[in-house]
């Protein structure tokens, strides 16, 4: 009992010098200390909300995702909408946005919302590596999703409301830089989940079951300017 004593007193003053000196929190597995990295793409934007649901604004139409708000100095010289694409098998569902100039020209450029909405994902897929897809209020009361892929960064969360024009992330080259840069942009016209993809085991949907889903993003923008 005495022995027992002796060692708990002992065992209580080295802890208090421990707490003393600091020097506790090191012997802690996970201290909850920050590590002090590079911050990530999603550091600085807001939480995605907890309580209820936020008040999306409604577009008031839409711009070209890169580019100035016409798309200045871009253009889809990748796949376009419903070119075949060889790659993956499947009607092409979006628009491959490239700079015009050198290849390499995109890479890391800035990425913008192409009009008001709320961030309903914004992550990593293996396939088309950062992804960020924005859903849209229209006044005529359709809701449509904006998704943007290959992302190098991402600057949204879920959950974030973003206005027309806001970056929301940078040109990338999809996972582990697999593509040479561009964006891929989808204009979907009825939900579908961020990795949706028009094939079902291995198939390719027929074109007229891919427009029921995806509109042609180009020709979308064009017919939703905003007012002058
Ligand atoms: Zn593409």
């Amino acid at each position: 009992m005495r022995y027992h004593f002796q060692y708990c007193q002992a065992a209580a003053v080295i802890i208090t010098a421990l707490l003393l000196t600091g020097c506790v929190f090191s012997l802690l597995p996970d201290s909850g200390l920050p590590s002090g990295g590079e911050p990530g793409p999603d550091s600085g934007s807001a939480p995605p909300p907890s309580g209820p649901e936020l008040v999306v604004p409604l577009t008031d139409g839409f711009d070209f995702p890169v580019g100035d708000q016409n798309g200045k100095g871009w253009g889809v010289t990748g796949y376009g909408f419903l070119d075949w694409s060889s790659y993956s098998g499947t009607w092409h569902p979006g628009e491959d946005w490239n700079m015009y100039g050198s290849p390499l020209a995109d890479w890391g450029q800035p990425v913008y919302s192409v009009a008001h909405g709320i961030v309903r994902f914004s992550g990593f897929n293996t396939a088309q590596g950062n992804i960020v897809m924005i859903e849209h209020h229209l006044p005529d009361g359709r809701t449509v999703w904006s998704q943007y892929a290959h992302l190098e960064q991402r600057w949204v969360a879920e959950g974030e409301i973003v206005g027309r024009r806001q970056i929301i992330g940078t040109v990338g080259r999809g996972p582990n830089n697999r593509f040479s840069p561009h964006l891929h942009f989808e204009i979907k016209i009825k939900y579908l989940p961020q990795n949706g993809w028009p094939r079902t085991n291995g198939q390719a949907w027929p074109k007229a079951k891919v427009r029921e889903y995806w509109a042609h993003p180009s020709e979308f923008i064009k017919a939703h300017r905003p007012a002058k």
